[in-house]
């Protein structure tokens, strides 16, 4: 595909090739439970994104990889062939190894493992469809899989990725954003308790642009938040409601 120029993926009045402004997050949509054999699940549509995550645990460890004081946690995060524009080699990729990692390790401060020693709890994430941003996508189903699960967590995580066009900061963007734009910064947090847990970055961004960046995401997930917690909501109020009538 030829390169876009920076005038191409944001106009003079700063419209974006999908049409949002730079302040506007691509449509966001969580369903709760949709597999009925995993402990806990959840599909999101972040954009263009499908991404499925199913939890299984937590389940006693095997007794080489169970910590006596607290469980572990396990993240894969897998694309399927058909997710891309360019079909991805089923094999496991170095990329898929790398984006678990920095899942989990988004995920990890909001779990209270010391809850539920000697156990594992594992999170498989699929990426049915991918559009830039699956590991922020992947960060707001797994969070809420893992909730699903009644996992014992501090908080949910919520993600977003903040990217730079035409030296202006951009928010959720997209494939195209990405591969042509002038950075990628994903921001993970505990949104109730302002705590950030995944910060990368690719490119370029000086300090007055990370703070910017930091704050532009502290909004957006605040109401991605509410669209994962009403998703929850939806599953669990009516079951709490019948216990008590
Ligand atoms: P993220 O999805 O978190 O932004 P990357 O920056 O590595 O992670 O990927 C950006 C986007 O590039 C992906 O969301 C996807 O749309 C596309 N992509 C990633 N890997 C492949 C691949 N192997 N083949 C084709 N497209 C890919």
């Amino acid at each position: 595909m030829s390169k876009l120029s920076q005038e191409e993926l944001l106009t003079d009045d700063g419209i974006r090739n999908d049409g949002r402004r730079v302040d506007e997050a691509r449509p966001f949509e969580v369903e709760v439970g949709v597999l009925t054999q995993a402990n806990g699940s959840a599909l999101v549509r972040q954009g263009k994104n499908v991404i499925l995550a199913g939890v299984m645990g937590p389940y006693e460890a095997e007794r080489h990889s169970q910590y006596l004081d607290r469980a572990v946690l396990k993240v894969r995060y897998h694309m399927q062939p058909y997710s891309t524009n360019d079909r991805k080699s089923p094999t496991y990729s170095r990329r898929e190894m790398e984006l678990s990692r920095a899942i989990r390790e988004a995920l990890e401060p909001a779990v209270i493992l010391t809850d539920l020693p000697r156990t594992e709890i594992d999170v498989f994430i699929e990426v049915l469809q991918a559009d830039g941003g699956t590991r922020c996508a992947s960060v707001n189903a797994a969070s809420v899989a893992l909730a699903d699960a009644g996992i014992p967590m501090k908080d949910l995580v919520t993600a977003v990725a903040i990217g730079k066009i035409r030296d202006t900061l951009v928010i959720d963007i997209n494939d195209l954003e990405d591969e042509n734009g002038q950075a990628d910064f994903p921001i993970a947090m505990m949104p109730n308790k302002d705590k950030i847990t995944l910060l990368q970055m690719n490119g370029l961004l000086d300090e007055a642009e990370i703070k910017k960046s930091i704050d532009m995401a502290r909004g957006v997930i605040g109401s991605l938040y509410t669209i994962q917690v009403n998703a929850l909501k939806k599953k669990y109020t009516p079951l709490a409601v019948s216990k008590e009538g």
